[in-house]
């Protein structure tokens, strides 16, 4: 799997692909079960917390598709880049994985969040997408000493695709620790999306999510986000300072 078309946004890489070129890729590389893919959604956020993390720009280097999640890192890819992309937000690559998967034998296995919003995930999906086959679920605060049994469990229940909604960073710290012990054939972050889908988080509406302004509806929704979120506008900073500019870095980065 991956893409020969990797373009470098501020140090991170991404993979500029169409929507359904994405879900292809992603569909394919399952059923094959060659290696654990890893698709990772790159975001903003994703990308300040990378240049300050060696470890997660390693995960994003290593993963097989790095897709453009934020509207700002689509803009960032035309700004610096001169690359017109088209926005793969994780969580409807992730749906449209979920919607596919039955008519192409994709089993999944659902891991993260909280044990109602794990249940009601999977049950949420079953309902949307009835032929979807859940092989098994897992919620995501299983104690660190449990994590060799979870992978045995995984590989027993014979998915093709996990997904973890753990949190960034914490489903790429796993992915990255157990991938090479899964048989399964995609892995991928989906963060709080198994929240979406129960409702307990709700996603901007689509007039919102059109005008490009989610990132800003989540921000009014949840201001407890604002510490977390302060880096989508250091990345704006960074963006607009290095097409001005050049390569001058002037914005200081958090250090956490
Ligand atoms: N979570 C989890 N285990 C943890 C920490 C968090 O399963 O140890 C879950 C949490 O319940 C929530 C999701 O991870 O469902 C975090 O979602 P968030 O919106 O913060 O994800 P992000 O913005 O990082 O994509």
């Amino acid at each position: 799997m991956g893409t020969d078309r990797r373009v470098d946004v501020l140090g991170v890489p991404v993979d500029p692909v169409p929507f359904d070129e994405a879900l292809e890729i992603a569909l394919r590389a399952a059923k094959e079960r060659a290696n654990a893919s890893r698709v990772v959604a790159v975001n903003p956020e994703k990308v300040m917390i990378a240049r300050r993390s060696p470890e997660i720009a390693a995960f994003i280097e290593s993963s097989d598709l790095a897709i453009p999640d934020g509207v700002g890192v689509v803009m960032a890819l035309k700004l610096l880049r001169g690359v017109v992309a088209e926005r793969v937000a994780g969580a409807d690559l992730a749906t449209a994985i979920f919607r596919e998967s039955g008519a192409r034998g994709i089993k999944i296995f659902l891991y993260g969040a909280r044990e109602d919003v794990n249940e009601g995930a999977a049950r949420k999906l079953k309902e949307l997408f009835p032929d979807i086959v859940i092989v098994g679920r897992q919620n995501g605060y299983l104690p660190e000493d449990r994590f060799g049994e979870l992978v045995e469990r995984i590989n027993a229940s014979d998915a093709d695709a996990l997904f973890l909604a753990l949190g960034s960073p914490k489903q790429e710290r796993w992915i990255e620790r157990f991938a090479p012990e899964l048989r399964v054939g995609l892995c991928m972050g989906v963060g709080g999306t198994f929240d979406a889908l129960v409702g307990r988080v709700k996603r901007a509406p689509l007039s919102w999510q059109k005008a490009r302004l989610e990132w800003l509806y989540r921000l009014i929704r949840q201001p407890s986000r604002f510490w977390r979120q302060r880096r989508i506008f250091l990345f704006a900073f960074k963006v607009l300072f290095e097409y001005l500019f050049g390569k001058r870095d002037r914005v200081d980065e958090p250090t956490k």
